[in-house]
């Protein structure tokens, strides 16, 4: 479940320039792939098609058989769980900021949104305890912790597919480092693709795309690669 394919996907934002120039690859079910690739290179744009917020130009994108433009943008994007390169929170509690998107919570969505918290390691951050934490309004929180909060409402809402984009390149080393052993947490047998600007943050990827100037120009393991340098 939640398999993606790209089938030599072709995209511009306006006709007089091709960004994705026949962009064709796998992400089994539970797998992980990571495209790395210089700033311009046509990552994020792959993430954007991947949620439907523009169409392809040429060729499809399929999740578990289905090409995504068949369906709706809100059936696509239900599949799919993100945690973005800066995470933006409504002004309210990291409870509320937890089960974003799910106005329908009820109390017993609200006690996991506090044990996900925990989970995601607030608690070490609040010494009198992550429940008062949790039900604080317009808390000031830190780049790591907003990642925490990121990562907590992905594993609320368990979407079969997870994307990364850049998730950890905001952060300093040490808070990339405990953030990154939370996101592997989260994407242990769920299909992933990740968006990264470092190779030496996507170690685990079963396979490394580079993306250079809209096409694919090498594709292996992390080890294969660095032979390949
Ligand atoms: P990457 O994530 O690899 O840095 P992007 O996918 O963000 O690259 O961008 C690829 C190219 O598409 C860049 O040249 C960028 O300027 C261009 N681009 C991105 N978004 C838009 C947009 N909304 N309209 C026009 N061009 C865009
Ligand atoms: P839900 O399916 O739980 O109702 P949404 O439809 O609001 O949630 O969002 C689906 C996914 O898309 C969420 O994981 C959310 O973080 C992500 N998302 C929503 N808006 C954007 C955006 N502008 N850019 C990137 N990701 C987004």
């Amino acid at each position: 479940e939640g398999a993606i394919r790209f089938e030599n996907v072709r995209f511009g934002y306006d006709p007089a320039r091709e960004i994705l120039k026949g962009v064709s690859f796998e992400v089994p079910p539970g797998r992980s792939v990571a495209i790395v690739g210089p700033s311009g290179a046509g990552k994020s744009t792959i993430s954007r098609l991947l949620f439907r917020f523009y169409d392809v130009k040429g060729g499809r994108i399929t999740i578990d058989g289905q090409d995504i433009a068949a369906v709706t943008q809100e059936s696509v994007r239900a599949a799919i769980g993100i945690v973005p390169q800066d995470t933006v929170l409504f002004n309210d509690t990291i409870a509320y900021n937890i089960r974003y998107g799910r106005t329908d919570a009820g109390d017993a969505d609200v006690q996991r949104a506090a044990e996900l918290a925990q989970i995601a390691g607030f608690i070490r951050q609040l010494p009198e305890g992550f429940e008062a934490m949790v039900g604080e309004r317009g808390l000031k929180l830190s780049g790591g912790e907003k990642q925490r909060v990121a990562i907590a409402r992905t594993i609320l809402k368990a979407p079969p597919i997870l994307v990364l984009d850049e998730a950890t390149s905001a952060l300093d080393t040490h808070t990339e480092q405990e953030i990154q052993s939370a996101l592997d947490l989260v994407s242990k047998n769920r299909t992933t693709l990740t968006i990264a600007h470092r190779l030496s943050t996507i170690v685990n990827a079963d396979e490394i795309l580079v993306l250079k100037a809209g096409e694919i120009v090498e594709r292996g393991s992390h080890r294969e690669l660095l032979a390949n340098a």
